[in-house]
């Protein structure tokens, strides 16, 4: 009692503009945090452009700090990547998300898929595909309803082991998105090597939509190099009518963002799958 209060001291002060003392008090009330079990799932809709039918959700994870509220992903995800924290709560988000899609799936009564995001230091770790296999066979779930979000620079550090975990991904028939598409520093020859499903394109360039000529011309680009490779595309941070519009007429297939709903806890979510007025 007396170490968590010192936690949450630290935590209170109100010098929060020094990152690095910051970052020690943040780091002290994680570990805090998953004893007091204080960190939740979020889950956003992945819709098709067309309809606008609910086709999966991506899993997002909040921390709900008892006085600081809502930490943000971006505060919390690299101090878990730094010390391996993001390890246990990669494992425990993958197979809450599993079991959370069966749900979800009963209220909607067809099948959805589920979108996971996978960490660099999860991705490396030699207990990954035992993580993956267990959420897989506690849940129930085929492996073709999940899709596990990895960014470039995740396959880039070490293509050759990359190459076999992908490939051991791909025997359980789980899909590999590359998110923030675009955003990385890699050639293009990594979607040849590797066997991607899914291409998510960044906010970056679709918050711009239509009006910015080149961001147009880097969306129309992806839209036909996945064509052409026959993967999907999903639009991320979709806002506007217009930006759907313009995305939907270019092919893009699937999107998300703040227009077709937000990041929500499951019971809300669970709702708009019972109301959605295409199932
Ligand atoms: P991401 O994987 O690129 O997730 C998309 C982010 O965009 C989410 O932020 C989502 O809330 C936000 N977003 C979605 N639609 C819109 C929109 O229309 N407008 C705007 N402005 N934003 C939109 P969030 O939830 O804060 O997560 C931030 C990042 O934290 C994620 O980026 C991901 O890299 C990481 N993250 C979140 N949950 C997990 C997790 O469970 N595991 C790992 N390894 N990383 C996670
Ligand atoms: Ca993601
Ligand atoms: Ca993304
Ligand atoms: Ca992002």
């Amino acid at each position: 009692a007396k170490e968590t209060g010192k936690a949450r001291c630290v935590v209170y002060s109100p010098a929060q503009n020094g990152p690095p003392e910051h970052d020690i008090s943040l780091e002290a009330a994680m570990f805090q945090a998953v004893r007091e079990g204080e960190f939740l799932l979020y889950y956003q809709p992945i819709v098709d452009a067309g309809t606008r039918q609910i086709q999966g959700f991506e899993t997002l994870m909040r921390w709900k700090h008892p006085t600081l509220g809502m930490v943000p992903p971006v505060r919390f995800i690299p101090i878990a990547e730094t010390n391996g924290l993001i390890n246990l709560l990669g494992a425990w988000a993958l197979k809450a998300a599993c079991v959370q899609l069966r749900q979800f799936e009963e209220a909607a009564r067809r099948k959805l898929y589920m979108s996971v995001n996978i960490s660099p230091r999860q991705f490396r770790s030699d207990k990954f595909l035992d993580v993956l296999d267990d959420a897989l066979a506690y849940s129930g779930l085929g492996g073709e309803q999940l899709v596990l979000e990895i960014t470039e620079g995740t396959l880039m550090v070490d293509p050759v082991h990359a190459e076999t975990v992908l490939a051991r991904m791909a025997e359980r028939r789980a899909r590999i998105a590359i998110d923030d598409f675009g955003t990385g520093y890699s050639s293009l020859a990594y979607l040849k090597r590797f066997p991607i499903s899914v291409l998510k394109v960044d906010r970056a360039f679709v918050k711009d939509l239509p009006h910015a000529a080149k961001d147009a011309a880097i969306c129309n680009a992806v839209l036909d190099l996945a064509k052409h490779l026959g993967l999907s595309v999903v639009a991320e941070g979709v806002e506007t009518e217009e930006q759907l519009d313009y995305l939907n007429q270019r092919g893009c297939a699937f999107i998300q963002g703040y227009l077709t709903g937000k990041p929500m806890p499951a019971h809300v979510a669970m709702a708009a799958l019972t109301e959605d007025k295409y199932t």
